[in-house]
């Protein structure tokens, strides 16, 4: 086991995405890093680990793909649509889902920096390869990407965070698990130092500067409580048990400045039945993302949210705060034969709470804790609502919806009524918080004053500001890795400076 120093240029509390992208950007300074991870090794890479790897970043092409993905054959690239997901459109989406909210600043250097860090990324050993399947439909013997998300990390989350690890190590950086930050040593002049737990003894270990990338606060059920309000304790996490809100809770108490949306998160429909925190051995894959091809129903018997929207990418993220607000916190998913072969891999999965019936009657009755008469009577009233005359196509925002209803559905409305039927339930999975630290453009931690503190940088869910209401899928892992680059950056100029 690695024994931790005394003293190093440069600490990075965290053992995610952002950390080591924090780390190799550090180290590029010619500084010595350490990294401290809270969780033991085998539960190291914390949210990182848990994702599908999903990135959205820039591309105006084909050949932007291709500097990331060489591998990409010919014969891949005739049968793909890939389209294009420039600057501008990453603006309009981060800025129409967070209604505007962003912070300008934080959001621009997300948007211009996404392209470069991906190939920065790919430069440090990390493989990238298209998202067929999630985000890419074949029709007519062609697939085209939609809603931006068109890229991910070979071999998923544990692929990223263990190519990650594998180019610190490489790098000559440090990694120490079960080290657990609980203070910064700081005075008059900034950030000196950690306080640390690690093998039952608390130490210190002296620094130039800090990297704070330890997640939000969404494991933690008394802040969640707080922040986010009543109910919330009973949400299940997503991902791992260990983001309690500790690199946050640290900076406040030396003066750093709260920003953002404290009482928004990220929340997705989520296997009734999972466990409470992330399972590692499922993934992602209790979450049930294939809602807008159906209806959703609560324990009434009733619809409560427009299904179709918009694509999943742009509203799966807040979804899970309006089925977390449902008597007894949790919606049944309805899908009739027309859509089964169509669900995403995760419905296929063993550890799922699913019922199936050959008649609609006979369905409602097996739906749990719902009322079976009302139920009926929504899926019939859906029914007769459908735009039938308007083509389903799940590649694009086809407008086939329904007439009448009180809450319609705006796209992709299918009738259910073709055996045999199947449905799912779901409640509130919460993925990760929105309020964090305030940081300026270098990643910086900015005190409540509005002045830097020295030697104090900050990256991935604990920065507030980026995110507010609802989130454009696959911008944790680029927000992470965009300002653990900077945060890196910086802490390894101020530690380099000091030398
Ligand atoms: C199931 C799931 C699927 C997801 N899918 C995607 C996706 O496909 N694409 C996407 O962009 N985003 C996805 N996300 C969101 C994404 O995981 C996060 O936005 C991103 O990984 C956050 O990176 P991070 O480095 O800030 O945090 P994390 O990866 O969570 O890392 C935080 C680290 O800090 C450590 N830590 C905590 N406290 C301390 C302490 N006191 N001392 C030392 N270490 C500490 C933790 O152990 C952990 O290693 C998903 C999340 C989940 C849960």
């Amino acid at each position: 086991m690695s024994e931790l120093p005394s003293a190093v240029d440069v600490v990075v509390v965290g053992g995610g995405n952002a950390a080591f992208c924090a780390a190799l950007s550090a180290a590029e300074h010619g500084v010595s890093v350490l990294v401290l991870e809270r969780a033991p090794e085998d539960e190291s890479g914390g949210n990182s680990r848990f994702t599908a790897g999903a990135f959205r970043c820039v591309y105006d092409g084909v050949d932007d793909l291709q500097a990331l993905m060489p591998d990409l054959t010919e014969q891949e690239i005739s049968v793909t649509d890939f389209g294009t997901y420039t600057e501008e459109k990453f603006f309009d989406d981060m800025g129409r889902v967070t209604e505007y909210r962003t912070d300008p600043d934080l959001c621009e250097l997300l948007v211009t920096r996404s392209r470069d860090t991906m190939r920065w990324m790919r430069g440090k050993g990390v493989r990238f390869a298209p998202i067929y399947g999630r985000q890419a439909y074949k029709i007519d013997g062609r697939f085209k990407f939609w809603g931006g998300l068109t890229v991910e990390a070979w071999g998923g989350g544990p692929g990223l965070v263990d190519a990650l690890t594998a180019s610190a190590r490489k790098n000559g950086i440090q990694v120490v698990y079960e080290a657990r930050a609980t203070a910064l040593i700081a005075d008059d002049d900034g950030v000196k130092g950690v306080r640390v737990r690690h093998q039952g003894k608390t130490r210190e270990i002296a620094a130039k500067a800090v990297v704070l990338a330890s997640g939000g606060f969404q494991s933690n059920t008394e802040m969640r409580t707080r922040y986010l309000g009543p109910n919330w304790e009973l949400a299940k996490i997503r991902g791992t048990r260990f983001n309690t809100g500790d690199g946050i809770k640290m900076a406040l108490d030396i003066g750093a400045m709260p920003t953002g949306n404290w009482s928004g998160s990220h929340a997705v429909g989520w296997d009734r039945n999972a466990p409470e925190f992330g399972d590692l051995a499922v993934g992602d894959n209790f979450q049930k993302h294939s809602y807008p091809w159906g209806i959703m129903i609560n324990a009434d018997g009733e619809r409560f949210v427009d299904e179709g929207a918009d694509f999943r990418n742009y509203t799966y993220a807040k979804y899970g705060r309006v089925i977390l607000m449902q008597p007894g916190q949790f919606a049944w998913q309805v899908f009739d034969a027309k859509i089964i072969p169509m669900l995403r891999d995760e419905y296929r999965i063993k550890r799922v709470t699913k019922v199936r019936a050959d008649t609609l009657e006979e369905l409602v009755q097996k739906l749990e804790d719902v009322n079976a008469d009302k139920a009926l009577a929504t899926i019939m009233d859906y029914n007769a609502a459908v735009m039938t005359d308007v083509p389903f196509d799940p590649n694009v925002k086809d407008g086939r919806g329904t007439k009448g209803l009180a809450i319609p559905k705006t796209n992709w409305a299918n009738t259910v009524d073709t055996p045999p039927f199947e449905a799912y339930a779901v409640t509130c999975g919460i993925t990760f918080t929105f309020g964090g630290l305030k940081v300026d453009t270098s990643a910086q931690v900015m005190d409540t004053d509005g002045q830097v503190i020295p030697g104090l940088c900050a990256a991935g869910e604990l920065v507030g500001g980026i995110f507010y209401f609802n989130y454009p899928g696959g911008t944790g892992l680029m927000s992470g890795a965009v300002f653990g680059r900077i945060a890196g950056s910086s802490a390894g100029a101020q530690a380099a400076a000091k030398k």
